[in-house]
């Protein structure tokens, strides 16, 4: 069975030891690939590699380092169709879907390249009599990059191209379940002449993380993933003297208000819901309607989520895609078994879907109907194509049981009364809102932000201001004459 490569130093490694984790194709229940777990000094050799190769690129100036990102950012646009592909084959989103990944990854390449203006430093002269100040951003050495299963490209490249820009070197270490989409970028990062060992790769799972939270010639930890490791991460990195910047899970509320324009917007709000098999942190989730339209907003959402095609996302026509593991469908279909213990009614239940004999771990969108606020699937986040619907009494109600939520990732409103639009981008504790949009995901030159226990740090991950503080230093200098 083939293993992943790392990749240190511009080349592509066999690593050692046997496959601990295993790659399937999940639409088709198959291994496809395995990967071993980092040792210690696989960790610290691409560390140092990186150290070294960041005292040189430091150096480059700042013009010559984005040539590289344009260079990258037409190498992916090339290359999109072959990387949407891997992409799909180990995560089982469709094409479209993986192909939405990558260029929310491009994005993040081209946004980089502004690096040029961000970085620029600022100063006072005659602080005193002849006395002069100035500010400059320096880059801090090499950063660790996390990333989790689900947009194996896109996210670790929230992060890369801002990092590098800025002068810094990094070592990724992707998702050990789609570890595949940044070992083939990493053939991409080659092609475009960036030096070697200033971008690296390897492979693991929690140990191959805790080997680099120890590593003290890291300076900083990007991390994303589920709460409790996005915690562990955060309170271990800065424990260990880093910056750490930690994404984390999410539970969703998608408000349909009376006066929205539903039919304009139902392919919108379904891809909310399902996109992605719902294994999304912007993911709808609970869809919290009100008494006058709980009964139309069902019998719509019903109807056109039934229209969706499941299957293999290589073939064209499918809408939406497998879950990633066995084990993720199981713990998923249970949360739909507790919803009907404690109450709720299945509305559309995803686990009668024929599929025909095909053997991928595939699961149909499903709607709960009835779910009130103490309910496991009303709390928690599922990470699957489930929809909780919620009647709360009135806008002022609905609110309320949005921010009892223990997470703040995401929120949408779908309404054409600008006061409620208002009112709830002005009281809904997330991070990322949307007035009909279902999928509220900033672009690239804007922070991915998230609050409560979506996210622990201070600085978001992606562009915007929020990256060149993440990615260098301030230096005052004070000179007189
Ligand atoms: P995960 O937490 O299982 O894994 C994330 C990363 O942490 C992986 O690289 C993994 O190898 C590593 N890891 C796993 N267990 C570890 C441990 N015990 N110690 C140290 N490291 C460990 O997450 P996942 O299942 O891959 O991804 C899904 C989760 O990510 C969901 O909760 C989703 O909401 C969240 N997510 C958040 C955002 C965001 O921006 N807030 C974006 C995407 C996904």
């Amino acid at each position: 069975m083939r293993k992943i490569k790392n990749f240190v130093n511009g080349k592509f490694l066999e690593p050692e030891g046997e496959g601990k984790y295993e790659i399937y194709n999940p639409a088709e229940g198959k291994v496809i690939a395995t990967v071993p777990e980092a040792r210690r000094e696989d960790i610290d050799d691409a560390v140092d590699k990186a150290w070294e190769a960041q005292l040189k690129w430091s150096k480059v100036p700042i013009t010559d380092r984005i040539k590289f990102l344009f260079k990258l950012e037409n190498i992916m646009w090339d290359e999109i169709d072959d990387l949407a592909k891997v992409t799909t084959m180990e995560h089982g989103k469709t094409v479209e879907e993986s192909k939405g990944d990558i260029i929310r990854a491009i994005q993040n390449v081209e946004s980089a390249a502004a690096a040029t203006y961000h970085i620029m430093g600022e100063n006072n002269r005659n602080i005193a009599r002849d006395v002069d100040e100035e500010l400059i951003r320096v880059p801090l050495g090499v950063f660790g990059i996390i990333s989790p299963f689900n947009f194996p490209v896109m996210i670790p490249f929230w992060f890369i191209p801002y990092a590098i820009a800025m002068g810094n070197t990094v070592v990724v270490k992707p998702s050990e379940k789609t570890p595949m989409s940044m070992e083939r970028s990493m053939e991409m990062i080659k092609k475009s002449g960036i030096p070697d060992g200033v971008v690296q790769l390897v492979n693991g799972g929690g140990e191959a993380v805790n080997f680099m939270l120890e590593n003290k010639k890291i300076s900083g930890i990007s991390f994303v993933g589920s709460t409790p490791v996005a915690k562990y991460v955060y309170e271990k990195g800065v424990s260990y003297g880093k910056r750490v910047q930690a994404g984390a899970s999410a539970k969703n509320f998608v408000m349909v208000m009376p006066d929205a324009d539903l039919d304009s917007n139902m392919s919108n709000m379904i891809g909310s819901f399902f996109g992605n098999a719902g294994e999304r942190c912007l993911a709808g989730s609970v869809l919290v309607t009100l008494p006058e339209n709980h009964d139309m907003v069902i019998r719509k959402f019903e109807e056109a989520a039934k229209k969706l095609k499941v299957g293999n996302g290589l073939e064209s026509g499918t809408d939406m895609g497998p879950l990633i593991r066995k084990d993720h469908m199981e713990r998923v279909k249970e949360y739909i078994a507790s919803a009907e213990k404690e109450g709720g009614k299945i509305i559309l239940d995803g686990r009668e879907i024929d599929m025909k004999g095909k053997e991928g771990f595939f699961l149909g969108p499903t709607i709960i109907d009835s779910v009130l606020p103490s309910m496991k699937v009303a709390k928690e986040e599922i990470f699957g194509p489930v929809a909780s619907v919620m009647t709360a009494n009135d806008f002022d109600e609905a609110i309320d049981i949005i921010n009892s939520s223990r997470y703040g990732n995401a929120s949408t409103i779908y309404t054409t009364s600008g006061h409620y639009a208002r009112e709830y981008t002005e009281r809904v504790q997330a991070g990322n809102i949307g007035i009909n949009i279902g999928v509220a995901a900033p672009i690239a030159f804007y922070p991915f932000s998230g609050f409560k226990e979506s996210f622990f740090g201070d600085l978001h991950p992606q562009g915007g201001k929020d990256h060149i503080l993440f990615f260098t230093e301030r230096k005052v200098i004070i000179s007189k004459w």
